[in-house]
């Protein structure tokens, strides 16, 4: 059974958040002053802000409200390592604190008034629920389209990922333990999690724009997540080359009728004709060795990655 009321952390990442920091953490006191007094989470529940790094007063600011908030608290990371290994960074931290976490960003464009929806889908017994965006009104036009592009493509890749699902989650402290059994270094979160197994909820959101300050996400960052989440899991790429190089053999004959035709009609140049066959039938070859050298690297790439081959749900033993 799960005791109630339970220890609830919200995990939050920063990255250069000064302009929307405090308005982040009055509304979370708020909210979390509400969840205690309700009795519906335990008073050492806490907001752990992770400083990434951050270049403006996010650590002062942290620092500061630590003093006077005993709701507050952080963890300030050396440097800028990037959203997800924030994330990581503060979920370590909170896992032997609490008894569930919620990791959100500390812009608030997630529905804090989602996370009761989500403890309650907690206390029905899931590990893990996703928080999804309904609709995106508040992204670019840009980023709505480059998120539903990649998200079908890391479908056609064979990559488990939830639809319209960022990094708004709650998972119970058991959850987080096993995620950090997947020791490898580019830990792509989104698709890791839904590998873990355990009974997942989700909850319905409307994203919101901004409470202040700009995105953090620039576009480099936003590719190099994009490429890390299709490498990290997918060794589908190397099977395209083969693929490729089956095509060009496939060419390579119709390309020998060309130039038979070419030659009976007179019209080929001498040496044209071997030069040309010769060019597709090896470049065939070639994308085809590649992509069998593909296939092994990426079967030694998953070995590398260590990952547990199972995770136990429950056990029944005496
Ligand atoms: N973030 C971070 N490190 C980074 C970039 C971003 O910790 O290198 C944090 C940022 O402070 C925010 C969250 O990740 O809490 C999401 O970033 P942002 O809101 O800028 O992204 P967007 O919502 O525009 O995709
Ligand atoms: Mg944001």
């Amino acid at each position: 059974m799960k005791k109630t009321p339970f220890i609830l952390y919200l995990v939050l990442p920063c990255y250069n958040e000064e302009a929307v920091l405090p308005i982040s953490i009055e509304r979370l006191t708020l909210f979390l002053q509400q969840q205690i007094l309700s009795g519906s989470i335990s008073p050492e529940s806490r907001a752990l802000f992770v400083n990434d790094g951050s270049t403006d007063k996010s650590w002062d600011i942290i620092a500061d409200n630590h003093q006077t908030n005993p709701l507050i608290c952080g963890v300030n990371l050396s440097g800028n390592v990037g959203h997800q290994n924030a994330l990581l960074a503060g979920m370590e931290t909170a896992k032997d604190l609490a008894d569930v976490i919620v990791t959100l960003d500390a812009d608030l464009q997630d529905d804090i008034t989602k996370i009761p929806e989500m403890v309650e889908l907690y206390e029905q017994g899931c590990d893990i629920v996703y928080g999804v965006k309904k609709e995106r009104k508040a992204d670019s036009f840009f980023k709505r389209t480059s998120a539903r592009f990649y998200y079908r493509l890391m479908d056609g890749l064979g990559v488990k990922t939830v639809y319209n699902h960022a990094d708004f989650r709650l998972m119970s402290s058991r959850a987080v333990e096993q995620l950090f059994q997947y020791q490898e270094r580019n830990l792509y979160l989104r698709g890791i999690i839904p590998l873990l197994g355990y009974k997942t909820g989700t909850v319905y959101e409307e994203l919101r724009p901004r409470a202040a300050g700009e995105s953090k996400y620039t576009f480099r960052k936003m590719i190099n997540l994009a490429i890390n989440g299709i490498t990290s899991f997918s060794i589908k790429p190397p099977r395209l080359v083969t693929g490729l190089g089956l095509v060009f053999l496939l060419l390579s004959v119709i390309i020998f009728f060309y130039v038979i035709i070419s030659r009976l009609r007179g019209v080929a140049v001498s040496g044209w004709s071997s030069l040309i066959l010769s060019l597709w039938f090896i470049g065939g070859c070639i994308l085809i060795g590649l992509g069998i050298i593909g296939e092994y690297v990426g079967r030694i790439y998953l070995e590398v990655k260590n990952r547990p081959r199972y995770n136990i749900e429950k056990k029944l033993l005496d």
